[in-house]
């Protein structure tokens, strides 16, 4: 592509800050346009209230070996060795050794701040010595985008139109660039909604390095160290979608109270990280199946615009991560960009379709009511073979470009 070309990326999360690095480190300047005022996006926290952690996993650290990263990553945050599964009742199901993992793809999954790992993405666009530049603009939510003479004509709350030749969406499950293009396609709500923290904590010995799921009736909870001194927890519950709830809202005492009515019958660890809590973030799940075009003449949708996972596979950042890195190069290799759109999404699409469907269809099982069906799921879980496991979780750390 002509580097010359005037490319804008609208939201600087996750994917859209992967997608910047990718192409800069390509020599391909861009305009970064966030809807997040600049001082809740570069302070300590860029979630509300006490944060939240994510766990990165393998395939998302061999893209961020890639942009001379993973290094960094590490070091902000915590290598994780085991993944363990139980049932709140009847305990464990599964351990996934990671150790095989990190052999065959240098890195296994490395919990860490969400804050951390903006910043991270944030400092690297800042320092790096390219001839290309990347321009981030705080507070500008975008509106709509329009073609007009050959051109993508960008509209803002309370800022001035910004016209670009080409465009990437990159501003997350309620994307207001896949509302222009593809206005008729929604993200479906999974019926299940989720709670996250971080807490100063310590784990017990036997789950220092592990990253613990816990599946009860409706319900379930999740921890892990972010660092030596904090876990991060996420829990989920069978519930219709909040009203108030347009993303993501910080809830206090009243929440965390009904949390741990919900979680009373779950091990001990679970009560002891809700006691430390002092705020919690709900997020409703929702997903984004089959959205049968990623892209529409000069605009490319990328991360949870084009396939919005439920996050019961970890996976729905790598996969925003993955969309960032391989556009960018598609964008470097091909002489059109409406070529590298289309071989994007020729490449990416299978994996996060599949990852979509799985995740949803785990989300339920993890959630299964009554005795005997939850017996039968775990010993469905429990008899399944490690190298079955070890299989799945290689096809997804696995980067196919
Ligand atoms: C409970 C939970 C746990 C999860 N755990 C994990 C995990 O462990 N591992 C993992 O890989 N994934 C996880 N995910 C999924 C992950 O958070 C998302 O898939 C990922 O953040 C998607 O990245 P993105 O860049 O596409 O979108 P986002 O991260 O949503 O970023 C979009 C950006 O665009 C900005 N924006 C939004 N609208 C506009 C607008 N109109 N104009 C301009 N800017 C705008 C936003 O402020 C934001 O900065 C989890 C999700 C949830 C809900």
């Amino acid at each position: 592509m002509n580097p010359g070309k005037n490319i804008a990326i609208v939201g600087a999360g996750i994917g859209g800050l992967t997608a910047a690095l990718a192409l800069q480190q390509y020599g391909i300047s861009t305009s970064v346009y966030e809807s997040r005022p600049f001082q809740s996006f570069s302070t300590a926290e860029t979630e509300h209230a006490g944060g939240a952690g994510i766990w990165v996993p393998a395939n998302a650290m061999q893209v961020f070996a890639r942009l001379g990263l993973a290094e960094k990553v590490l070091a902000a945050g915590y290598e994780l060795t085991e993944i363990e599964l139980l049932d709140y009742l009847s305990g464990s199901l599964m351990k996934v050794d990671l150790s095989g993992i990190k052999q065959k793809f240098e890195y296994a999954i490395v919990a860490i701040r969400r804050s951390r790992l903006h910043q991270i993405l944030f400092e690297a666009l800042q320092e790096r010595r390219s001839r290309a530049a990347a321009q981030l603009h705080f507070g500008y939510r975008c509106q709509a985008a329009t073609v007009s003479q050959e051109q993508v004509v960008l509209s803002f709350f309370e800022q001035e139109k910004v016209i670009a030749d080409y465009v990437l969406g990159a501003d997350g499950l309620h994307s207001s660039l896949r509302q222009s293009i593809f206005p008729v396609e929604q993200p479906n709500y999974s019926g299940q909604t989720s709670w996250r923290a971080v807490v100063k904590a310590q784990l017990p010995q036997s789950w220092k390095k592990t990253s613990v799921e816990i599946w009860g009736e409706g319900r379930r909870f999740g921890f892990s160290h972010v660092n030596a001194d904090e876990v991060y927890w996420y829990a989920t519950a069978d519930m219709p979608a909040s009203p108030h709830q347009a993303d993501s809202s910080s809830l206090q005492s009243a929440e965390i109270d009904a949390l741990k009515n919900l979680f009373a019958t779950f091990p001990a660890a679970v009560h002891e990280l809700l006691a430390s809590t002092r705020a919690v973030i709900r997020t409703d799940l929702s997903d984004l199946a089959n959205l049968p075009k990623w892209y529409s003449g000069k605009i490319v949708l990328l991360g949870d615009a084009a396939h919005a996972t439920t996050p019961n596979l970890g996976q729905g950042g790598a996969q925003a991560i993955e969309d960032g890195y391989l556009l960018a190069k598609m964008l470097h290799d091909c002489d059109e960009p409406s070529q590298a759109f289309e071989q994007y999404q020729k490449i990416r699409q299978e994996k996060a379709r599949r990852i979509v469907r799985r995740s949803r269809l785990l989300g339920k099982m993890a959630h299964l009511k009554g005795v005997f069906q939850r017996q039968l799921r775990n010993a469905a879980v429990k008899f399944t073979p490690a190298a079955v496991n070890l299989r799945e979780f290689e096809k997804l750390y696995s980067l196919n470009f």
